[in-house]
């Protein structure tokens, strides 16, 4: 039987508000409108939801615009530590990578750990030689320029949440779903920190028939919550639709203290995008065709 297509994207959650007047938030807006009616065509033309999320989150890896691949920002001793993850929905199967340094697209990577190892997430020097023994692009630290940059400072506190990890949810035309994240992490983190967008379960979850959820905001809380399995096990267990288990999980993190936000497809391919902070870059097209593009 033939499912609808569905797709969301973040372009990571933060206080967006500090952006208004620098025209970066129409900018994003833009990037997110393209980039979700090509994904959504891709997913209508038959492509699958792995390749899908894959493909956004190469995309959004590539801008610049995000905090994830050539946007990221330094760590606290000035350089890049990348983090990322995937997830397919039929098989359960994952890969993540954590505090790679040259790759250029975290999410390929990932994306290889979970099809060609038996490894789950692979972490530091060895996954950067991994995707260097496998031909995978390098870059070097010149490559990086940081999206916070404004005016030559890097904006935004170490105890907020950073602009822009990406992620990507999809449903395809099969029922398949897939989720995947890609992160420079929190602002000026702490070197060998590591945040919940490779953690699967925290960041990332994708399960056939109840749906795909992708995290951003401090991952601390988010790991705390298995946030990102919470939403799927509020659907799968409780019987809840995804814009409760989404609304709900982010309600705890937000007690906590915790702010982000996240983005989940439901069984039908329905779509939750919610988030406690004064934004969040996002985009999305639902089962039935309803499209947001929203960044405050
Ligand atoms: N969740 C990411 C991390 O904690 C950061 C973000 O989403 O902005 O590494």
């Amino acid at each position: 039987m033939s499912h609808l297509p569905s797709i969301a994207l973040h372009g990571g959650a933060g206080n967006l508000a500090r952006y208004a007047g620098t025209g970066r938030l129409e900018e994003a807006e833009s990037v997110l409108g393209h980039l979700v009616d090509h994904i959504y065509t891709m997913l209508q033309q038959g492509a699958s939801a792995v390749d899908a999320v894959t493909e956004a989150v190469v995309r959004m890896e590539d801008t610049g615009l995000f905090h994830a691949g050539r946007g990221s920002a330094p760590n606290q001793h000035g350089y890049v530590e990348l983090d990322a993850s995937i997830m397919t929905g039929h098989n359960l199967e994952a890969g993540a990578v954590a505090l790679v340094r040259r790759v250029k697209n975290p999410i390929k990577l990932a994306r290889y750990v979970m099809e060609h190892t038996s490894t789950v997430l692979l972490g530091g020097a060895e996954a950067d030689a991994l995707a260097e023994l496998q031909n995978f692009e390098m870059v070097d630290a010149s490559y990086f320029q940081p999206c916070d940059m404004i005016g030559g400072a890097i904006v935004g506190h170490p105890s907020s949440p950073s602009t822009g990890t990406v992620g990507a949810v999809a449903r395809d035309t099969h029922g398949n779903v897939a989720a995947a994240t890609s992160t420079g992490g929190t602002l000026r983190k702490t070197a060998g920190r590591i945040g919940d967008a490779p953690l699967i379960g925290s960041g990332t979850y994708a399960k056939n028939n109840v749906g795909a959820v992708s995290c951003t905001g401090i991952g601390e809380y988010f790991i705390r919550n298995a946030a990102a399995y919470a939403v799927i096990s509020r659907m799968e267990l409780l019987g809840e639709s995804v814009g409760s288990a989404a609304g709900t999980v982010m309600q705890h993190i937000h007690d906590l203290g915790g702010e982000g936000g996240l983005i989940a497809i439901g069984p039908r391919g329905e779509v939750s995008m919610p988030f406690n902070t004064s934004g969040m870059y996002r985009a999305s097209i639902d089962a039935w065709g309803k499209r947001i593009v929203g960044v405050l």
